[in-house]
């Protein structure tokens, strides 16, 4: 049973299901279906790593909390 917080989603939460359907590396082109992205938080934004498993390359994000 899902809990509701009201106010839906967040542009985080968007963004976050943005990038876990976006998990194909750009280096060797394997998909990532069973990964996702590692956010960090860090001051005012927030990091996104994905490491692939198929050839190692990390690929990163930042995300701005505030627009
Ligand atoms: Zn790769």
């Amino acid at each position: 049973m899902a809990i509701k917080h009201g106010r839906g989603t967040t542009p985080l939460d968007r963004l976050r299901t943005q990038y876990d359907r976006d998990l194909r590396c750009r280096e060797c082109g394997f998909e990532d279906t069973d990964g996702g992205w590692q956010a960090r938080t860090t001051g005012d934004r927030v990091s996104y790593r994905h490491v692939c498993p198929s050839c190692g390359a990390i690929e990163t994000r930042t995300l701005k909390l505030h627009d």
